[in-house]
């Protein structure tokens, strides 16, 4: 069965300033390409609770204050940004993560893409960080716990480390919920050491100007162990794409067919991803295309 794609037109709404790499261009780019494939446009509705069950009051009450409407305002003197409807934005990325999550749960649908941004995994409980505002895959996480399954990894691919995902599974201590990231390191957001593994959680850093030959050694002899090991009944997906070679963010040298080995390896999972990295627009649409057909 083909993967199902999570689609809402509010990704667009979602503005950053022209130069910015994180633009709604990489949404627009994808849905193009992914336009062969099942897709699904979840209704937006209150989602405020669950967020609520990872972030704080505040968090929420900062973003909310910090929008201006008709305006593209800077939030952290660097580069997060929140236009009109950026909070909107954020939301349903949780929304279709957990529609996501039903509807494989109610056998609907075998895999799925969440094809979201703003991207999620940097965010923290009380910050928001790498032009993340809310965490996508950990509110999915407790989504899932809450749908019945019992066994929840999250695999984070993305070439910076998943640190949001990282403390929130630390700082909950919810049972059966397993993380892997592998990302480059020294890289932002300057954390995952392998020293600060866990039995709940493996970093896995990646050094500059490795390869494809790393990359595979390393899922084949670490991480797909690991996992099955686990045996997750649900496997989330913090699908970061610029861990590829023509990607201005990172250094990992990843190809397109890295991707599709990478999809056709996690197949036999039941996954559910949300985009998070990934700003080289052609590579990044052919990243995706390639690992949504290894999966499906
Ligand atoms: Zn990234």
């Amino acid at each position: 069965m083909p993967v199902t794609i999570y689609a809402h037109p509010l990704f667009i709404k979602h503005e950053t300033p022209p130069s910015h790499p994180e633009s709604p261009a990489r949404y627009e780019t994808l849905l193009t390409a992914l336009s062969p494939f099942p897709q699904i446009t979840p209704e937006p509705r209150p989602i405020e609770d669950l967020i609520l069950k990872a972030h704080t009051l505040s968090h929420l009450a900062f973003l909310k204050e910090s929008t201006i409407e008709d305006e593209i305002t800077c939030i952290d003197g660097k580069d997060i940004f929140l236009s009109t409807y950026s909070i909107d934005s954020a939301k349903q990325a949780v929304i279709n993560i957990c529609q996501a999550i039903t509807d494989l749960k109610d056998g609907r649908i075998e895999h799925a893409f969440c094809l979201s941004r703003p991207p999620g995994h940097h965010a923290e409980a009380n910050k928001a960080m790498g032009f993340c505002l809310f965490n996508t895959v950990f509110l999915g996480a407790l989504h899932a716990k809450e749908s019945g399954f019992t066994r929840v990894a999250i695999l984070d691919f993305d070439v910076h480390h998943g640190n949001g995902t990282d403390t929130m599974i630390r700082a909950h201590e919810e049972e059966n919920l397993f993380f892997i990231s592998t990302h480059q390191s020294p890289l932002y957001p300057w954390t995952g050491d392998a020293e600060t593994s866990t039995s709940k959680i493996l970093n896995y850093p990646l050094a500059p100007d490795t390869g494809s030959t790393e990359m595979r050694t390393l899922y084949t002899e670490k991480i797909f162990p690991a996992l099955k090991d686990f045996a997750p009944d649900i496997l989330l997906l913090s699908a970061g794409f610029d861990a590829h070679e023509a990607d201005p963010h990172g250094g990992l040298n990843w190809t397109t067919d890295d991707y599709r080995w990478l999809g056709e390896q996690l197949k036999p999972y039941k996954t559910v991803s949300t985009l998070e990295g990934g700003y080289n627009l052609p590579a990044l649409r052919d990243s995706v295309l390639a690992f949504i057909e290894g999966v499906g």
